[in-house]
């Protein structure tokens, strides 16, 4: 709707609380949503395990970073330190862990040179 030029975003009242997904707590007011992307074709073929999903989410947290890292560290996902956590995240698929699981950094993706991957 429009209010003297003013865009007003339609308020949708949810009757569930929406609850973060990192420390599980009622967020209040508007969520930080998160959306992975699709993992981009890389130059090697696609092996049995290229396929491997990623639920792209969206996943909401409290607008606070720190609770994206803490859920990305929970599940596992490296951080790329050239970047922000962001609203859309691209995963950088990485050589499977020792229990052969596939693992991915994750990556605003607007720095252009070699991604710095530390544990979220
Ligand atoms: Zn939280
Ligand atoms: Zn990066």
């Amino acid at each position: 709707m429009d209010y003297l030029g003013v865009r007003i975003p339609t308020i949708i009242k949810d009757t569930v609380a929406v609850r973060c997904d990192a420390c599980l707590e009622v967020i209040q007011g508007t969520p930080w949503r998160l959306n992975i992307l699709d993992v981009v074709a890389a130059e090697t073929p696609a092996s049995w395990a290229g396929h491997a999903a990623i639920n792209p989410g969206p996943f909401e947290f409290h607008r606070d970073a720190s609770h994206v890292r803490a859920w990305m560290r929970e599940r596992g996902y490296l951080f790329c330190r050239k970047g922000e956590v962001r609203e859309i995240m691209r995963p950088i698929p990485l050589p499977a862990g020792e229990e052969g699981s596939p693992r991915y950094g994750l990556c605003d993706g607007i720095h252009r040179d070699d991604h710095e991957l530390i544990p979220a």
